[in-house]
């Protein structure tokens, strides 16, 4: 059992993890076939990532997120429609701590407000839960950039270790220049932009943090600035300073999802996808994805942010 307000360890975690999957079936054969997903490795440029070959995840990937599709569902992430084996906990005030049941990496929850309200904008309690999850990242999913319930507030949370994003975040912004840099000012070849942010205790923290939680998409049919459109990332640094990036989208799916067979690819990024980790669901699309539909693929749903 987690307790409220206090740190929690990435063994404490492993341990409610492992908790929860004793008890439900379906999680707990997800979590094993992690350990057989098989990934291809890219380098485009100075930006590592990975494609991961995971087909529990075509629920997710394949959701229908239109309006009217959602209305017409039930929200699975109510408390009274969740699975009666899904165990919760509370970290805040406000937000139910879940294990997320089809996973993409082997420590991977979802963090759950307690309301029903929509995915409007990164909640300021995230912050908080990354001081209280040391190598952890607490991340958002705007509305309009992978997140498959837009109509309930959630975030998730990972181990900070498996995002070459972050990584590259924390190489290239030293820790003693608080504030906000583009990752225009690190001089790399990287597939898309991003803001990168060390946000300091203090006052000018706040405002940091605050504009941060402001960050816009500009979408790329009608060239409108979208608060819905952007993945938003908060995690402690190794010495001990809360980090944030920002990745500002301009769609949530590429063209090749929206393709005919033989040509369509069911992958639709979220904040992982955009952070190094490319979740393919069906076998014939990570078998034919390669380094240029990958470039695609980010070209497409990422921004320039010249
Ligand atoms: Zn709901």
């Amino acid at each position: 059992m987690i307790t409220m307000n206090k740190r929690v360890s990435l063994d404490d975690l492993s341990e409610q993890r492992d908790a929860q999957l004793a008890l439900w079936p379906l999680a707990k054969e997800n979590y094993s076939a992690l350990g057989r997903v098989e990934t291809k490795v890219f380098r485009l440029g100075d930006f590592p990532m990975m494609a991961m070959h995971n087909p529990a995840r075509i629920k997710s990937t394949g959701a229908a997120v239109d309006k009217k599709s959602i209305e017409e569902r039930p929200c699975f992430l109510c408390r009274d429609n969740r699975p009666e084996q899904q165990l919760q906990d509370t970290i805040l005030p406000g937000w139910d701590f879940l294990v997320n049941p089809y996973p993409i990496l082997p420590m991977h929850f979802t963090i759950v407000s307690t309301r029903h309200v929509p995915q409007s904008g990164l909640p300021l309690e995230a912050a908080s839960m990354a001081e209280m999850m040391p190598g952890m990242t607490v991340f958002f999913n705007g509305a309009r950039a992978g997140a498959s319930a837009p109509d309930h507030l959630h975030l998730q949370a990972v181990m900070t270790s498996e995002l070459p994003l972050l990584r590259i975040a924390e190489d290239n912004h030293p820790s003693g220049r608080p504030g906000i840099m583009s990752s225009d000012d690190f001089g790399l070849d990287l597939p898309f932009g991003f803001f990168s942010a060390v946000i300091t205790p203090d006052d000018c923290g706040m405002g940091t943090l605050a504009a941060v939680a402001k960050a816009e998409g500009v979408d790329a049919v009608s060239e409108e600035p979208d608060p819905g459109l952007v993945n938003t990332f908060l995690w402690i640094d190794k010495e001990g300073l809360l980090r944030a990036v920002v990745v500002p989208r301009s769609a949530h799916r590429p063209s090749c999802y929206f393709k005919d067979e033989p040509d369509k690819m069911v992958i639709s990024p979220g904040a992982l996808d955009m952070a190094g980790i490319m979740v393919v669901p069906r076998r014939e699309d990570f078998e034919r994805l390669d380094i240029d539909g990958v470039k695609e693929i980010y070209s497409e749903t990422g921004c320039r942010l010249k």
